[in-house]
This record gives structure tokens, C-alpha cells and sequence, in this order.
């Protein structure tokens, strides 16, 4: 249903307003690309729309026009971890804010009612379930409401996977709030989703902005898996002290690997659903405290995880989609600053998640259309073109080559491969179609197992057709097979291989095939590239400062139990420690520091630079 946009003429606006909240209360000097539009239309009381990728800001696009407008403004948030620390954030910042939520109790809830019913605050945090009772619409619609936030609106949509049936009710609030403005904000960003959200919540009448997908500070690398602790500990070593996630597909991998980064000077933590509760809350809440903390982690861990300084996001394992790859990588970097995703995978994963496909339940047209996501995913991991463009081609963007991927930095040259091709499926073929990759190989390069001797394999044609090279190689290849469609896995049975019709083209000559050589490993490689992405900020004079800094911010955050970065975002710490700042005034001019925090925290940075800086 569309309702006529009837809403009061408010004041004209202030461009004046906006930037000095943006400037006093946040402390950042500037709008970010695409906040302002939503800034300005929101201030101006209309409906919005706004897909932002992670990371874009999206909060302050509400919260901007909460402080400008007269009147408390209601922000619906499903988490109640991520409604407390954007509290605890604000309060900082010296904003009059508060929330109602299950995890406080009843006097506290009572009290912050009080005070917004009383004109004391601006904003409200509300779990949906709380907001949509009739008490608390009766309530609210006594008061003078500026505006109504909706984040994570996509949870509104039952096509999208992470439909929650507690915000299918928001789609009353324009009828019962019809003259105040209502924003919903998602990163989930497919047309379907959105049209969606855009029919139960507005209507026609709203506006709708889209950001594109890119992360352009997120370095983007996928390599073969060859030996995946070894290789998850060069990705790791480019990132001492940071923050970051690696994701396994096991519960057993995640504590197995967290043992391993322990073993090797890492400290990490696993995470997984097969936890109970309480031992996963402490992961949670020491990962948002403790700088330097590493979570390895099943998927299970990430949704309610708003920390804008990750550095890395590893995935040692292939995840099930493009869609769960974007998403999982989209959790480094949000606060803009270099950071990397970097993800192994090899034959094995996709043979594990061709097997997860057929384990679903699910009518055949769902396997199909989920083995064809996977086709798609796969492409991805081996384009020899820029990993940036493939991914946002992926959703429908058009770009250029990004320079900030492993691809752009190391161009891969691919190569006729297809006599090497035909040995690997003709030693298949001749082996019957029903032994797995590493028998394959065994033939090819002739070795000498007993495997192959009682099989009688050795008498083959094919038995060392391919000794030139090595297993890796081999193995390399027969991936690529897998990987565009050459070969497939049984994935009933025990991951024999098979050929499909395009395999026989290719064995019967009537195909070419090209392939991309794996870059084998060298000493060091890397360490160069990560060190430049990650002093952009920062030169090496200033990092003992930083260092110094960040243990200050830690202590400050233990003290008052909430996250790092509540206290300064690194990026505001990396400015302190660039400018040095020496009086109050100075302090007050670096990223970051509004009025709330120049009163609180002026006075112990500058004495801790002081004494560092001497
Ligand atoms: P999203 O919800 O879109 O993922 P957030 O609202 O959590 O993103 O913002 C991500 C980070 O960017 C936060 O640390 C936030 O303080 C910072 N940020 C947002 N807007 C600006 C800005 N205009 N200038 C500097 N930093 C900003
Ligand atoms: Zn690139």
C-alpha cells in the first residue's frame, strides 16, 4: 500500500548543523562518500533506502540527522552486543543516549525509559521485539519522534537467508508513525532483497541509495592449498599484534589451528557453534576488547560483530558461496584502513562442499542452482583476471583493474595445458573413472605404491606419462580440472573422479585447455607488500608512539568494559601518533576526538605522549 507522503515542513536545513555535529560531537572532519545524501534527505524528513557495504558508516547517517532534528530518535537494532557498544560509543562522544533491552534489568530499563519519556535523550536503542509491543507504540506516539532507524532492514525480507520473523512487524511503523521519517539500512544489497524491503516498509515512496560493493582497502588473494598451517602463518605473520579472523569449516579444525597460532606466538582463540554459550561470550567479548586476539572460527562467528578494526580476515577453508565470501571478508577493514583477506583453497574443498550440497535437503532444482553458485565461486578462485573486478562483476558492477590484489600485483600468465590435460583424464579414464586425486597422480608420475601395483596400474599407458613434473604440479592441474568442469568428484562414494562431456571433448582433442602454473612459494615473498599496506598511516618513527598508545586505549577499555575501539578507532591513535599533539587544543584537532572525548581523555593522552615523545 502507498500512503501520501504527509509530513510537517521542517526548519530548512542547516548545512552549518551537520557538519559542526559531524566535526564537535564525532570528530571527523568530513562526510564519507554517500553519507551525506542520506544525511540531507533524512534531516529533511523523508523516507530513505540506503545500501551501503560494510564499513561505509552507515550509523552516522542516522545518527547526524538525530542530533540535528528536535526530538528522540528510535534506532532498531536486532543484536543486543551491537546496541550495547554503540551506546557505549556515543556516550563517549557525549551524546544523551540509551537503551531498553532484555540483557539489563528492570530498574535500568525503567530508569532509561524516564529519561526518554522525560525529552533527555536523543536516541533510543530498541530491539524490535520491544519497539513493536502496543504498549510501547502507545507510548512512543506520545512523544516527539524525529526519526526511526531501522539497521540490518534486510532481516525484514523472507527471500534473503537471514530472515527473522521479529521484523516482519516493522512493517507497520509507517502506519503507526505516518509523519515521522523511517530509514532502513542494509549491506545486503541483491535487487530482490531490496525491492523487498522497500514494498513491506515504505511503499513507493521513499528514497533509495546504493553504494557500490567495492572495499577497495581490502587486499583481496586466494592461493592453492598446499599445506594450510604453514601458509595460514605467512598470512598471519604479515599481521603481528592485529586483529583478525580465520575461518575453518570444522569445529575440530578451529581448535586445532588455534592450538597451532598458540604454539607459533599467536594469540588466538577458537570459536564455534558446538561451544556452550558462556565460553563463546568470553571469545566474543575478549576478541572486542583485546587488541591482538586472532578467533578461528566456523561461520557461526561473525553476525554481531561490529569491530571496525580487524586487519585480516583468513579463510582456510573455501566458504559455501561468493555471497558468504563477500560477507565473511567484508568484516577486515571496515574502518577504511589497508587490510587483508586471503583465503587457501584446494581439491578437497570443493569436494567437501559439492558434498554439503547433496547432504542438504532440498528438491533437485535447489542442488542444481547451488552446485551452479559453487561453478561461479570456483571461476572466482581461478580468473586469471583482477580479483576485484571478478567479484564485483560477480554483483553486477563494472571496474577496472583494483592494483590491490594478488592478481594485479603478480599478474598470472596462463599457459597451454593440454597435453598435460589429457594425460591426467586419460589416466582416469583408464583407471575407471572411480579412484580419487591422489591415486591420479600416482600413475601419472609413476610412483611406486602398493595401491598401484595390486591394481595392476603400473602396466598402464598412462603409468609415468607425466614424471617430468611434480605431484604439485599435478595436483595443481587436476584442481583446475575439477574447477572448470573437466572433471568431476563422486561425491557419494569417496571422491573418485570422473569425466564429464567437456573432459571428453578435451581428451578427444577437440578442446584446448589453459591453465594458470601455481606460483610456488618463495622465501619472504609478501612481507615487502604487507609492511608498505600497512604503515600507509603510519611511518616508522611513529610506531612506537602508536604502540604505546594502543596499550593506553586497552587499559582505558578494560577499565570500562567496552571495546577498543569505542575508546579511539586505530585510525584516530595512527593521527595522534603522526601529529603528536602537545596541548589540549591540538588534541582536540586529531581524528576522532569530539568535544566529549577532548574533555575525557585529553589529559591522560597528552601525558602519555609526553612521556613517550619525551
Ligand atoms: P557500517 O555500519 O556501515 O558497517 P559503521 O557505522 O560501523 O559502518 O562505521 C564504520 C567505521 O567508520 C566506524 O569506526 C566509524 O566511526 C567510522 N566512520 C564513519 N563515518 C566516518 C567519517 N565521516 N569519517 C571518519 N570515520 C567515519
Ligand atoms: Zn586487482
Amino acid at each position: 500500500m502507498t500512503l501520501p507522503m504527509i509530513r510537517p515542513m521542517t526548519a530548512p536545513m542547516n548545512t552549518n548543523e551537520k557538519t559542526r555535529i559531524l566535526n564537535e560531537t564525532f570528530g571527523f572532519t568530513s562526510f564519507r562518500e554517500g553519507q551525506e545524501e542520506v544525511v540531507d534527505a533524512l534531516v529533511r524528513g523523508e523516507d530513505v533506502l540506503a545500501v551501503m557495504p560494510t564499513g561505509a558508516g552507515k550509523s552516522l547517517c542516522y545518527q547526524v540527522p538525530a542530533l540535528v532534528r528536535d526530538g528522540l530518535a528510535i534506532v532498531v537494532s536486532p543484536l543486543v552486543a551491537l546496541m550495547r557498544d554503540q551506546v557505549a560509543a556515543l556516550a563517549l562522544n557525549g551524546v544523551a543516549v540509551e537503551t531498553i533491552n532484555s540483557s539489563r534489568d528492570r530498574a535500568e530499563n525503567v530508569d532509561a525509559w524516564l529519561r526518554a519519556a522525560d525529552g533527555r535523550i536523543k536516541l533510543l536503542y530498541l530491539s524490535p521485539e520491544r519497539l513493536m509491543t502496543d504498549r510501547m507504540l502507545a507510548a512512543l506516539a506520545k512523544l516527539d519522534i524525529s526519526l526511526i532507524a531501522v539497521d540490518e532492514a534486510h532481516c525484514i525480507s523472507q527471500w534473503g537467508p537471514s530472515f527473522r520473523p521479529e521484523y516482519e512487524d516493522l512493517a507497520r511503523l509507517r502506519q503507526v508513525f505516518p509523519s515521522v521519517p523511517i530509514a532502513a539500512f542494509t549491506a545486503t544489497a541483491d535487487e530482490v532483497t531490496r525491492a523487498d524491503i522497500r514494498d513491506r516498509m515504505f511503499g513507493e515512496r521513499c528514497h533509495v541509495f546504493v553504494q557500490g560493493f567495492d572495499r577497495p582497502n581490502i587486499r583481496l588473494a586466494v592461493e592453492p592449498k598446499r599445506s594450510w598451517k604453514k601458509q595460514l602463518l605467512e598470512v598471519l605473520a604479515e599481521h603481528k599484534g592485529d586483529n583478525g579472523i580465520v575461518y575453518c569449516l570444522s569445529r575440530a579444525k578451529t581448535e586445532d589451528a588455534a592450538g597451532y597460532l598458540r604454539d607459533n606466538g599467536f594469540r588466538a582463540m577458537a570459536y564455534h557453534a558446538g561451544m556452550d554459550a558462556e565460553d563463546r561470550e568470553i571469545a566474543q567479548s575478549a576478541f572486542m576488547t583485546e587488541p591482538d586476539l586472532v578467533i578461528v572460527a566456523t561461520i557461526a562467528f561473525g553476525m554481531g560483530i561490529d569491530k571496525p578494526d580487524v586487519r585480516f580476515v583468513a579463510h582456510a577453508d573455501l566458504p559455501g558461496s561468493i555471497e558468504s565470501y563477500y560477507q565473511e571478508i567484508g568484516r577486515a577493514g571496515r574502518d577504511g584502513l589497508p587490510a587483508t583477506a586471503h583465503m587457501l583453497y584446494g581439491l578437497d574443498d570443493i569436494r567437501m562442499r559439492r558434498v554439503f550440497i547433496e547432504q542438504e535437503n532440498g528438491d533437485d532444482e535447489r542442488k542444481r542452482r547451488e552446485n551452479r553458485r559453487l561453478d561461479a565461486f570456483l571461476a572466482y578462485c581461478e580468473a586469471p583476471e583482477c580479483r576485484r573486478q571478478s567479484l564485483l562483476a560477480y554483483f553486477g558492477e563494472a571496474s577496472g583493474p583494483c592494483g590491490n590484489c594478488d592478481v594485479c600485483q603478480s599478474p598470472i600468465a596462463t599457459t597451454d595445458g593440454t597435453e598435460e590435460a589429457q594425460k591426467l583424464l586419460s589416466a582416469v579414464y583408464r583407471t575407471g573413472q572411480i579412484y580419487g586425486s591422489g591415486h591420479v597422480v600416482d600413475v601419472v608420475t609413476g610412483a611406486a605404491t602398493e595401491k598401484i601395483r595390486s591394481a595392476g596400474h603400473d602396466q598402464l599407458p598412462s603409468y609415468g606419462s607425466g614424471k617430468e613434473r611434480s605431484k604439485d604440479e599435478w595436483r595443481s592441474l587436476l584442481r583446475q580440472l575439477v574447477a572448470t568442469g573437466c572433471l568431476k568428484i563422486d561425491i557419494a562414494g569417496y571422491g573418485g573422479l570422473s569425466m564429464t562431456e567437456k573432459g571428453e571433448l578435451l581428451l578427444k582433442g577437440e578442446e584446448t585447455f589453459r591453465y594458470r602454473p601455481d606460483a610456488m612459494p618463495k622465501k619472504g615473498s609478501g612481507k615487502t607488500r604487507a609492511k608498505s599496506a600497512k604503515t600507509t598511516d603510519l611511518s616508522e618513527d611513529d610506531r612506537p608512539l602508536y604502540e604505546a598508545l594502543r596499550e593506553l586505549r586497552r587499559d582505558l577499555a578494560r577499565e570500562r568494559g567496552v571495546p577498543a575501539y569505542v575508546i579511539f578507532t586505530d585510525r584516530a591513535l595512527q593521527d595522534m601518533s603522526a601529529r603528536r599533539p602537545q596541548t589540549v587544543e591540538e588534541f582536540s584537532q586529531c581524528h576522532g576526538v569530539g568535544e566529549a572525548k577532548r574533555r575525557e581523555f585529553a589529559e591522560t593522552f597528552l601525558t602519555a605522549i609526553a612521556a613517550k615523545i619525551g
